[in-house]
């Protein structure tokens, strides 16, 4: 890690346990159900702005950190469910960013991605679509969404599922099929040609707006709106993809750590039987055990890290990454709520709100069967050949 790096994350840190934990009760972060109202977002974005640590990991001159330093900074902005989304670390946005910063033309970025780098917009990604429609989900090529070139313009019908972010968001990533492949495109949102159909109900609250269902009806969308050229969609996808993952490894890591926290000091404080409950062993146990896979998750994100800094793909190693932290926050969180016994599965703490969050966390990005399937064929390929 970089001393600048150091010293962005020790920041963020700080800004997250000062001014934003005590947010959590607030009202506005749960509205309907589906993530904090857009009127937080901003207020907690003043402060960011205010406190010197919005967008920490772009700089001023518009470079991004390297993605070890990334991890140090994303880690601390997850501290808190709402720390990502104060400091603008957040997902889908973060990952959006990435992709804009390395494929967008410079008319692009200037109209899509400034706002989104100070902050003032959001966006989505529009890649999956409903499972009862036959859609894409974890085959991306299933993709039923079609695009045509009509004149200077791109059409595009279709539906889609669980776009993150999508109501509130004024830009969109959208992904369709042409007769060459896949594509993408940059959308002003709202545009009636976007219809949200519903917001789903899902087990996570921590993102604003909700998931949604969307109806693409004959959108229209000038040609230099497109991201790239027809039929290289999958290959900006693949850009976006492993940043991305990873990213929600190291702020879904950094929560997992303040829920040891949170179950920790109720460990060293509750008693019962006549001692505390850390000096139990089954307690001092699941403590022990969290320690250990929140610094071998920690360990794996800084590897795969790195070899993004290397400027490869990292398509195998952050599958890897994203399984073994995935799976592994998990049972940090579940054992967290056990050791904080009735406590544990109420809305008091922060505790409760990681177990939802992590669930989700198993299925998007890939869910964890998807890629050890995807690693068992590379496993196959290297042993036997291609031919195979
Ligand atoms: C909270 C949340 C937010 C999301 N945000 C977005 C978003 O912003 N934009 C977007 O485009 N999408 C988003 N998604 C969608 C997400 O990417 C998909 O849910 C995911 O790709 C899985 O697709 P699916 O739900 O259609 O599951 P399916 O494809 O139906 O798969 C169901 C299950 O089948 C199993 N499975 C599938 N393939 C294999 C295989 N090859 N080997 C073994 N098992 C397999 C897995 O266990 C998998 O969980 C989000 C999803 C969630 C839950």
């Amino acid at each position: 890690m970089s001393e600048l790096g150091e010293q962005i994350a020790a920041k963020v840190e700080a800004f997250v346990r000062e001014v934003v934990i005590p947010y959590e009760k607030d009202p506005r972060v749960e509205t309907h159900g589906h993530g904090p109202s857009d009127e937080l977002v901003q207020e907690l974005r003043a402060k960011a702005r205010e406190a010197g640590v919005l967008t920490p990991h772009i700089l001023e001159d518009g470079s991004h950190l390297s993605q070890r330093d990334t991890a140090i900074v994303l880690r601390k902005s997850g501290l808190s469910p709402l720390g990502p989304i104060a400091v603008n670390t957040m997902a889908p946005d973060e990952g959006n960013m990435f992709l804009l910063g390395k494929v967008g033309s410079p008319e692009q970025k200037q109209r899509f991605l400034e706002p989104l780098v100070s902050g003032e917009a959001r966006s989505a990604f529009f890649m999956t679509e409903p499972a009862a429609e036959g859609g894409a989900g974890s085959d991306p090529s299933m993709m039923q969404t079609t695009c045509h070139q009509d004149g200077n313009h791109w059409v595009i019908n279709g539906r889609k599922a669980f776009i993150t972010g999508a109501e509130g968001a004024s830009v969109g990533i959208v992904m369709a099929k042409s007769d060459d492949g896949a594509c993408m495109f940059l959308v002003d949102l709202p545009d009636p040609a976007i219809r949200i159909d519903r917001v789903l109900e899902t087990i996570d609250s921590s993102m604003p707006g909700g998931h949604a269902v969307v109806t693409i009806d004959n959108l229209r969308v000038p040609a230099d709106q497109m991201l790239g050229t027809s039929g290289e969609g999958f290959k900006y996808a693949q850009i976006r993809l492993s940043p991305a993952r990873l990213s929600h490894c190291m702020r879904w890591h950094g929560l997992a750590e303040r829920a040891q926290e949170e179950a920790t000091a109720y460990a060293c404080k509750r008693e019962a039987f006549r001692k505390l409950l850390v000096d139990h062993e089954g307690v001092g146990f699941m403590l022990a055990e969290n320690q250990i896979a929140l610094k071998q998750s920690e360990l794996m994100i800084d590897w795969c890290a790195g070899v993004l800094d290397t400027g490869a793909h990292g398509t195998t190693e952050s599958s890897m990454a994203k399984v073994a932290v995935s799976e592994a926050i998990m049972q940090v969180a579940d054992n967290c709520v056990q050791i904080m016994g009735g406590t544990g599965v109420t809305g008091d703490t922060v505790v409760e709100q990681a177990f939802r969050e992590f669930r989700a966390f198993r299925i998007y990005d890939g869910p964890t069967e998807v890629h050890k399937w995807s690693l068992a064929k590379k496993i196959k390929k290297a042993q036997l050949g291609a031919a195979k």
